[in-house]
């Protein structure tokens, strides 16, 4: 594993960028990002305004629907009238036809309010949806301009697969084994830089730890990775350190 130090930092480097250009090639790029948020929100205005329709227009035809069965009953109620033999059962009647008027009352004002809502966001949504038309073109063009850059990225992306192919070619199977291991366990990135941490007072002493996990980095490893390209582990977070070039 000696000697490849600068082989397996260009190999990450790569791999680093194929992840980006994929995530980048299935999503959408930095400058639409905002075009995106604004016309997703909005999107989601209407639709949360045509569910509102939606719904209250349900509401109204439940209310009328209601009203209905109890316009049947008082129907039924008042044809009953003539037929009642005594007192006590004329007093029943008129208490069932009072509470069925009550009811057509509610009903009427259940579905009036209905009505009224729908109107209103009848109104909100002829408003929000003229306000988006613009808006709508500028995204529907913004995506038309990312669909003529796209293949460019994709050749990008298909260059770096043969660079990795190439780069991984160039490692002894130990050290490529050893490479995935540890970026497979890191997760896509197996590289830690070692840094420089400014000493004060002491001497000529030079202190290094390593940028991930800011653990120290042993003088010797520092030799062994700046003068040989030897690949030496992190002792604490275990990723391959590098110099950063400055
Ligand atoms: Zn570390």
């Amino acid at each position: 594993m000696d000697g490849q130090l600068s082989s397996v930092t260009k190999l990450q480097e790569a791999l680093t960028e194929a992840a980006d250009l994929e995530v980048l090639l299935s999503g959408i790029p930095d400058w639409m990002e905002e075009l995106h948020t604004e016309h997703s929100g909005r999107q989601a205005e209407i639709d949360a305004l045509e569910e509102g329709l939606k719904a209250a227009a349900s509401e109204r035809r439940a209310a009328e629907a209601t009203e209905g069965d109890c316009q049947e009953k008082l129907k039924g109620y008042q044809e009953q009238i003539g037929k009642v033999r005594n007192q006590r059962e004329y007093g029943a009647l008129l208490q069932e036809i009072d509470t069925v008027k009550d009811q057509i009352r509610e009903s009427e004002d259940i579905g009036l309010a209905a009505l009224e809502q729908y109107e209103s966001l009848e109104k909100q949504l002829d408003e929000a949806k003229a306000a988006f038309a613009d808006l709508d073109q500028r995204y529907a063009d913004s995506l038309k301009k990312w669909e003529t850059e796209k293949p460019e990225i994709a050749r990008q992306a298909e260059e770096v697969s043969k660079t990795i192919v190439e780069l991984e070619q160039a490692l002894t199977p130990r050290t490529l084994a050893h490479f995935k291991r540890v970026f497979e366990h890191h997760e896509g990135n197996a590289m830690a830089a070692v840094r420089k941490v400014q000493q004060t007072g002491k001497k000529g002493a030079q202190i290094w730890h390593c940028a991930s996990c800011n653990y120290r980095v042993r003088p010797q490893a520092v030799v062994e990775i700046a003068s040989h390209g030897n690949l030496v582990l992190c002792d604490s977070c275990k990723r391959i350190l590098f110099i950063a070039e400055v």
